[in-house]
């Protein structure tokens, strides 16, 4: 069809003219309202902080420094996170340590969780295991320095919590998992390709359900 040459002014319909089609809008808020108000469906919404999301456990959330038994940081002040870090947001001063086997530990260790893009390089730099991420993402600053959290913060967050770990470099209950699924083939008693297609299967089902 030939582009007009004159600028045609849009016809109205009467219902549009009465605002009727805005109507539908209206009806669909309203649907879900009273599917929500009355329990008919499924609420996705939490009551936030008594309600918590759960997680999964690699979740990268506010960062912690690991102690060893004597409760010193394992942290000897390499640089490496710092380095790998994108968001040159890891400072760290280092010390000499009194145990020449350890050599150096950080005096300072400050991490800016404003500049932080929370990517888990650091803990996967990390040779000494001694930076993990907790499933901890309360996370308000009400200024700029308190956003720049220390050594002392990092070693035992606020809520710190222990069964609430996130993103580290070993998962001690799935390497069990695995030993233990090690085991079963080796019995016989385990088909993993059976496994790995009942497990698609099940997740092809759960995104279905959650899409209708
Ligand atoms: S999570 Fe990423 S951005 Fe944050 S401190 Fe670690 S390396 Fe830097
Ligand atoms: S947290 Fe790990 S990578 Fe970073 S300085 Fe300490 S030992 Fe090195």
């Amino acid at each position: 069809m030939a582009h007009p040459s004159t600028p045609q002014p849009y016809k109205y319909t009467l219902a549009e003219r009465l605002y009727l089609p805005l109507l539908s809008g209206m009806w669909v808020t309203l649907r879900h309202f009273i599917g929500n108000v009355f329990g008919r469906r499924k609420s996705y919404t939490i009551q936030y902080p008594e309600e918590r999301r759960g997680y999964s456990p690699r979740f990268r959330g506010h960062h912690i420094l690991t102690s060893r038994p004597d409760g010193s940081l394992r942290c000897v002040a390499c640089f490496l996170c710092a380095t790998a870090c994108p968001a040159e947001c890891i400072h760290i001063e280092a010390g000499e340590h009194p145990d020449v086997n350890i050599e150096k530990y950080p005096v300072v260790y400050d991490i800016d969780m404003l500049r932080c893009v929370f990517c888990g390089y650091c803990v996967d730099a990390c040779p000494e295991e001694a930076i993990i991420m907790s499933n901890n993402y309360d996370m308000a600053f009400f200024d700029r320095a308190s956003s720049i959290v220390t050594k002392d913060e990092l070693q035992k967050p606020f809520t710190y919590d222990p069964a609430q770990l996130g993103y580290r470099p070993r998962y001690p209950e799935e390497d069990a998992q695995r030993a233990q699924a090690r085991e079963q083939v080796r019995a016989g008693t385990l088909d993993l390709v059976a496994e790995a297609r009942r497990r698609h299967g099940e997740a092809q089902d759960t995104s279905a359900a959650s899409a209708s």
